[in-house]
């Protein structure tokens, strides 16, 4: 970037913070499709084998689309750099494993995303590091369950199932005073919503899977932040070995062209949606960060642009009604994931009911009639309508 005039807007980065890694004639980026990059020399040789993050020595170290994308994704966070991992889950447990170590202790929520809270559960007691779960909208209990050997605090806003939220200044401040790292999993807001680094977070992950990717078709990761931290990761990344496809690295390239105009539009949907919903007879409760009924909506509008795709409500009459409102809708297709371009919706008891029985979907506040609904890109006046019809269904049937 020209250090002359002040940067560009997010809509104009994703488009050319890139530009300068390219060095072909063509428009678009190609795929760098090989696992292995040739030397010229044996000095060039020495320097890709030995140069942390080399982007063309081997593909598990790097890859040049690999660092397209990354430099895209590090502007839009405003961090140092980026690294690109073959998942979220990639992302989130080559950070940890990265930062933790036997003896260890970390202070994570009690909502995280499944795979995130086994991490925290299961695996790091198998290696002598333990993990303290508090509740996140209380800072001070965060505070609180600070000890003496803790190394990360481990936060994701907004989290599942309700959408609650952290305060993430107040979080990273009391975690800087005391040298502790702080990681925020930022997939449900994206870094058009919400950027944890300018509030104080050390380390910002995503699934690029979700509202990066935007099409509900690739899977990544990313973990953003200091060149420092990201060469410490990186050494854990090589070794744990999530690497991401050159071919799922273009797709998100060309997902994240269009992020700014999607995330507008999709926050726009789902504000006038979630809105919609609250007035509905047959919905219960509309958990939404943008909406004003949301119990920490002072906190969104200071730390968070929009209120992302992800709503969550409960329809009156209890698991069957709920079972009849999703098989009715005919635009919101049911599925796992968000953030892409169509409307996604999960019946989150039904999706649970496996690994879950009633107590524990009650304790991990999971109604039996909850739904979760990741608003895409459909006209809002149509998901409405659709919403309608099938909220009428539970209602005839009951
Ligand atoms: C989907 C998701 C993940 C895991 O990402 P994958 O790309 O599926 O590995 C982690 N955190 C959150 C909040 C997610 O929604």
């Amino acid at each position: 970037m020209n250090p002359d005039h002040p940067p560009w807007h997010a809509d104009t980065r994703v488009l050319h913070d890139d530009a300068a890694l390219a060095d072909e004639a063509s428009v678009v980026a190609p795929i760098h499709y090989s696992a292995t990059f040739r030397a010229r020399d044996a000095a060039e040789f020495a320097d890709m084998a030995n140069r942390a993050r080399h982007p063309a020595f081997y593909t598990r170290y790097g890859n040049p689309l690999h660092e397209r994308v990354a430099a895209i994704l590090a502007g839009l966070e405003g961090t140092e750099t980026a690294l690109l991992t073959g998942s979220g889950m990639g992302a989130i447990s080559t950070t940890v494993l990265a930062l933790v170590s036997a003896g260890d202790h970390v202070v994570a929520q009690t909502r995280h995303y499944m795979s995130t809270a086994k991490l925290f559960d299961e695996v790091l007691p198998r290696f002598g590091a333990s993990a303290t779960l508090v509740e996140q909208s209380d800072v001070d209990a965060i505070r609180a369950a600070i000890r003496p050997n803790t190394r990360l605090i481990m936060l994701e806003t907004p989290a599942n199932p309700t959408l609650v939220l952290t305060d993430l200044a107040a979080v990273a401040a009391l975690a800087r005073e005391r040298g502790i790292t702080t990681v925020c999993d930022n997939t449900f807001a994206s870094p058009l919503n919400q950027q944890p680094h300018a509030l104080g977070v050390d380390v910002v992950v995503h699934s690029a899977t979700k509202i990066l990717g935007g099409h509900h078709d690739l899977t990544a990761g990313a973990i953003c932040c200091s060149k420092e931290l990201a060469e410490k990761i990186w050494r854990m990344h090589i070794t744990l070995g999530s690497v991401l496809s050159p071919m799922d690295a273009w797709l998100l390239l060309r997902g994240l062209r269009t992020l700014a105009v999607r995330v507008e539009r999709i926050n726009a949907n789902a504000l006038a949606l979630a809105r919609w919903l609250e007035t509905q007879p047959q919905v219960e409760r509309v958990h939404y960060p943008g909406l004003e009924s949301h119990p920490q909506h002072a906190l969104a509008k200071r730390q968070m642009k929009g209120g992302g795709p992800v709503i969550a409500f409960a329809v009156k009459g209890g698991y069957e009604a709920t079972s009849r409102f999703v098989a009715a809708l005919e635009l919101p297709t049911h599925a796992v994931s968000l953030g892409g371009v169509e409307s996604l919706i999960v019946h989150t008891a039904a999706m649970w009911a496996g690994t879950m029985n009633e107590a524990q979907m009650k304790a991990a506040g999971i109604p039996p009639n909850f739904v979760r609904f990741s608003v895409g890109l459909e006209h809002p006046d149509d998901l409405k309508r659709d919403l309608a019809n099938a909220l009428a269904q539970t209602e005839t049937a009951r």
